[in-house]
């Protein structure tokens, strides 16, 4: 089995760090004013599609190119995450849910992720978990995150991970991340600790939908069960 999990809402609550980082790397690109930049939404999107979206919402003229972005964001990134302005954290439960899955034998902790690859392995170092995941899927796969998913999906496939395809699960916390999983053939399961309600996250029909991590040995048996 592999359990990919998201990492914003869902592990991580970066309190704006990351959003901050992605507006201010963009306007230090661009050569404008961090004002000038339009308001973004977070909730489930992908970085590459962010950066294009944002260059075509000011006309069309500040299309960054990634290798330009980057390596500023990655740095804004770093800054904010040890800065005093923001105080990010792990979300309860998630170091330990991340830890059944990397050490149960036939379980595979892997990530779905918006986040480009270099990103969440900045955010995730920062509290020591990223050793925990072997494979996934980044915003730098595809700008779509279905797409994000099926790259994913497709390293697991190729690293010889136990058990059907249908039997993995993704874990997220926006409508984005369960419709990604279907549309992927993959089991959905939602937690409610991010940017959706456990209403909106309903609507969408999961496999499971969790209130929050933070009793992590019930939600693993509850991935773990759902075939035996
Ligand atoms: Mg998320």
């Amino acid at each position: 089995m592999v359990v990919f999990f998201d990492i914003d809402g869902t592990l991580v609550d970066s309190d704006g760090a990351g959003l901050d980082a992605f507006v201010r790397g963009f306007a230090e690109v661009a050569g404008i004013k961090v004002e000038q930049v339009p308001p973004i939404e977070l909730g489930g999107a992908v970085d590459s599609a962010l950066l294009v979206e944002l260059g075509a919402s000011l006309g069309g003229s500040l299309r960054l190119r990634p290798e330009d972005f980057y390596p500023r964001y990655l740095e804004c990134l770093r800054e904010n995450l040890v800065s005093d302005r923001f105080a990010p954290r792990l979300l309860p439960g998630a170091r330990e849910l991340v830890a059944l899955c990397a050490e149960t034998p036939g379980v595979t902790a892997g990530l779905i992720t918006g986040n480009v690859r270099a990103g969440a392995q900045t955010k995730l170092d920062h509290f020591g978990l990223w050793e925990h995941f072997v494979l996934g899927g980044f915003g730098d796969d595809a700008e779509e995150r279905s797409g994000v998913a099926k790259a994913g999906i497709q390293r697991a496939l190729d690293a010889g991970c136990a058990g059907d395809v249908g039997d993995w699960w993704v874990l997220g916390d926006t409508p984005k991340d369960v419709l990604c999983a279907r549309e992927n053939g993959v089991h959905a399961a939602a937690v409610a600790s991010g940017s959706a309600t456990i209403q909106e996250l309903e609507t969408c029909r999961p496999d499971l939908l969790f209130k929050d991590l933070e009793n992590p040995a019930e939600v693993f048996s509850r991935l773990w069960d759902w075939h035996s």
